[in-house]
């Protein structure tokens, strides 16, 4: 039988998909996200919510308050 795997986005972490599971038996507690983009959207697959969390905040690119107002300080 054909098997199948998907990899975790986030940890590389791997799932087998058995060919005769349904994806939502095969991959009950991970989680995937759809980045729409025009022509080919990403699917990405997560095994935990702790992965999905770590690559989103890997893709805000947020600066925390206090250093920029380090910033100010300097002026
Ligand atoms: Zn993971």
């Amino acid at each position: 039988m054909e098997k199948k795997f998907i990899a975790c986005h986030n940890c590389a972490r791997e799932k087998e998909i058995a060919g005769n599971l349904a994806p939502c038996q095969a991959l009950a507690g991970w989680l995937t996200v759809h980045q729409w983009e025009s022509g080919a959207p990403r699917h990405l697959q997560f095994c935990s919510l702790r992965c999905m969390k770590a690559w989103v905040d890997s893709q805000v690119t947020e600066v925390p308050e206090v250093f920029t107002r380090s910033f100010d300080d300097e002026r």
